[in-house]
């Protein structure tokens, strides 16, 4: 028998390209699941023919470190034969298995005979190349162990790439997989080698491929696999970037565009329409041009709801907006503003031709809607202020118009009023209405009602909203809406928030005392605060006066006053950060902006607006974008808190999507404070 020598740098180098070809044919094939196609096909293919090729150069390599006392030749058809037929049966092996996306043991079994065979074929073709004068001598048991590791190192490298095929397997996995791997190729070869035995005359043959040029055919060839894996992966991570890119801008669209409209009637909502009033204003300005408001109301829709139940009323305001808007002249804008409340712009520019315009619209309302089997009637009323003469601001317009509005309710409905300073509310000029709020600080009149923000998972409650009401000597207990844009208009807004702070702080204080620590207090700031100054000030020495640690209060700042200037909004956010307090971003949805944006804001929390909620199981809305906001928010590691969850149903579905911070009548309506005891706090949920 000859003596032959191996050269163990060639055995390790053999070894080492067993592990690096098997680890990025991993890494390829993971690529074929999250593709489709042509796609899926060139990453099988490419993942076979790294994988073939790979087999093939770790054999050769292999072959190289046999030493004999003579250099070797090889055969070139037997040569390239061999690799072909490592290339297509990897290729074939990995698509049997991956073709489908379900995992079943006669596709394992098909692809490991199919790998295993072509490996085998591979290596005895690959040795019949060998270019000498005697026939190899070859040792049965050897043989057939190694075609028994063939096959089963088959098996168990197509099982674990199929283990790994989706791309978040991590790293690590990919890496001890890919040495299982490249130790099972390099068996099978070795036991190959070790049934092979050469006589001692045997002599090497002139002419075919020299060692040397093989070696750079082996060389090119692994730079090849490894080159072109290297290119995919990076074409790969590029497309994957712009597909994100491209998917974000069309998520984007669609929640600006769900953002902008109202989901019951489909009329614009209050945001786009406070946005075409500004329009209709630069306009009328840049143009002296005038243009009419007109605020609508329904008369005796309540009556209606209170009788017949949610789902009729919603039916009815269809039908009334089907009905507006065949009145109205297309260019006009319609909104709805809020439940029975409607606005129209128009350009009217006569009280001659508003007039005329509004008695169309009542008379439009007058006849009686049939609804399912129900006759209903409502009428109209209609408060109107015209540009420039009764406001030359948005909010003096809407002001004016709704008082208008008011006007036409109390002077017998169904009809239209034009603004006149007259109609101001009396008491509400804003003086005394300042006066008035400023007595209401003063006197004691704010409370403040909480709402609990709980965990549905845990049904732990982790939190509470404070709400600010005010108790009204005569007119009773009233909402933020009849109040806060006053005092955002007179500037007494600032005083009203110092006021909520500190006695949402003080409350907080006092149920840590009583053993309730864990529990955080948001509050809310109107624009004016969070652009205040001051604000950093007031929120450390607030802190500081109830010994209150800085991450139980999350300050809550809506979607817009977030992006009304975004740049500052960042520094102020980031200074909160700085002193520890939390940030969340209020009403989430309604506003503008721009997902992408919300990326640069430093904020802790991500409160989905009712809206959203609103609409889980309405059959026109999309609910891959509730998901959406709830995937990108977890990417941004934001916490997420659903905001006016109303039903089980909505609750179900928060907590399948992932979302299981709920806050909402569902489990609890703001209460005052004598209402909560810790007991109920610390131990969960009432409901
Ligand atoms: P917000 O911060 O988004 O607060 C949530 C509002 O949704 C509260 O209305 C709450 O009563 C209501 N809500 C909660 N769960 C449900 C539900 O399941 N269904 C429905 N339909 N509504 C639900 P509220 O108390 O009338 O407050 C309205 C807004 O006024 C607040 O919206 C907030 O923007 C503002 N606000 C309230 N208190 C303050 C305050 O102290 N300062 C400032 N600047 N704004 C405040
Ligand atoms: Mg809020
Ligand atoms: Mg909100």
């Amino acid at each position: 028998m000859m003596h032959v020598t191996w050269d163990s740098g060639l055995v390790i180098a053999s070894v080492f390209i067993a592990f690096l070809t098997s680890f990025s044919a991993l890494d390829t094939v993971a690529r074929v699941t999250d593709s489709r196609g042509i796609k899926a096909l060139l990453w099988l293919v490419g993942g076979g023919a790294a994988m073939g090729i790979g087999i093939w150069s770790m054999h050769f390599i292999g072959m190289m470190a046999m030493h004999f006392n003579m250099p070797m030749r090889y055969n070139p058809i037997e040569t390239i034969f061999s690799i072909v037929v490592a290339v297509l049966g990897s290729i074939i092996a990995l698509w049997v298995v991956f073709r489908h996306n379900q995992f079943t043991l006669k596709n394992l079994l098909l692809g490991s005979i199919i790998l295993g065979t072509s490996a085998v074929a591979m290596h005895y073709t690959g040795m019949a190349g060998l270019r000498i004068n005697q026939p190899i001598i070859w040792y049965k048991t050897p043989i057939i162990i190694s075609i028994v590791i063939a096959y089963s190192a088959s098996a168990v490298a197509l099982w674990f790439a199929f283990q790994l095929r989706n791309n978040d397997a991590g790293v690590l996995n990919r890496f001890i997989t890919a040495l299982v791997m490249g130790a099972a190729i390099a068996g099978m070869h070795y036991t190959g080698m070790y049934a092979a035995h050469f006589d001692s005359t045997m002599q090497v043959l002139p002419g075919g491929l020299g060692s040397q040029r093989l070696t750079i055919w082996v060389f090119m060839s692994t730079l090849v696999i490894l080159g072109s894996n290297l290119f995919g992966a990076m074409i790969e991570s590029q497309l994957r970037v712009s597909r994100m890119a491209s998917k974000l801008k069309q998520n984007n669209e669609e929640l600006r565009q769900m953002a902008l409209h109202d989901p019951l009637t489909n009329l614009a909502n209050r945001t786009l329409f406070e946005d075409k009033l500004n329009d209709y204003i630069q306009r009328a300005k840049q143009n002296s041009s005038s243009f009419s408001l007109l605020y609508m109301d329904l008369d005796g829709f309540k009556m209606v709801n209170d009788a017949y139940g949610h789902d009729i009323g919603d039916k009815l305001l269809v039908e009334v907006a089907k009905c507006l808007n065949a009145a109205v002249n297309p260019s006009d804008i319609l909104a709805r503003v809020g439940g029975d409340e409607f606005v129209l712009l128009s350009y009217a520019g006569s009280e001659a031709d508003v007039s005329r315009l509004a008695e169309t619209l009542v008379a439009a309302i007058e006849p009686e809607f049939t609804v399912e089997t129900y006759e209903l009637r409502v009428s109209l009323s209609i408060g109107i202020a015209m540009f420039p003469a009764h406001g030359i601001e948005a909010r003096e317009m809407l002001f004016n118009s709704d008082s208008a509005m008011y006007h036409t309710k109390n002077s017998g409905r169904n009809g239209f009023s034009i603004y006149q300073p007259s109609m101001s509310p009396i008491g509400r000029s804003q003086v005394q209405l300042k006066n008035e709020l400023w007595r209401a600080i003063h006197n004691n009149e704010l409370r403040l009602f909480y709402q609990p923000k709980l965990n549905v998972t845990s049904a732990a409650i982790i939190g509470y909203e404070a709400l600010v009401r005010w108790q009204h000597p005569e007119r009773g207990l009233k909402t933020p809406d009849k109040f806060l844009p006053i005092a955002e208009q007179t500037g007494m807004i600032l005083l009203l928030g110092e006021w909520v702070l500190n006695e949402a702080c003080r409350q907080l204080a006092i149920w840590h005392q009583q053993g309730a620590d864990h529990l955080s207090i948001s509050v809310n700031l109107s624009a004016q605060q969070f652009e205040q100054k001051s604000l950093i000030y007031l929120v450390t020495r607030t802190l500081e006066e109830y010994c209150l640690a800085p991450d139980k209060l999350i300050l809550e700042i809506t979607e817009t006053t977030a992006m009304r200037y975004p740049q500052e909004s960042i520094k102020i956010l980031e200074e909160l950060k700085a002193i520890g307090v939390q940030v969340a971003i209020d009403d989430f949805g309604t506003g503008y902006s721009s997902l992408l944006y919300l990326q640069n804001m430093p904020a802790t929390e991500l409160k989905i607006d009712r809206a959203f909620i609103n609409s889980i199981g309405h059959k026109d809305t999309d609910p891959r974008l509730l998901s959406m906001i709830i995937e990108l928010a977890k990417n941004m590691n934001l916490n997420i808190v659903a905001e006016g969850v109303e039903s089980e149903e909505q609750q179900t579905y928060l907590v399948n999507l992932g979302c299981d911070v709920h806050q909402g009548y569902y489990f609890s309506r703001p209460v005052p404070p004598s209402e909560i005891t810790v007991a109920t706090t610390k131990y969960q949920a009432r409901a």
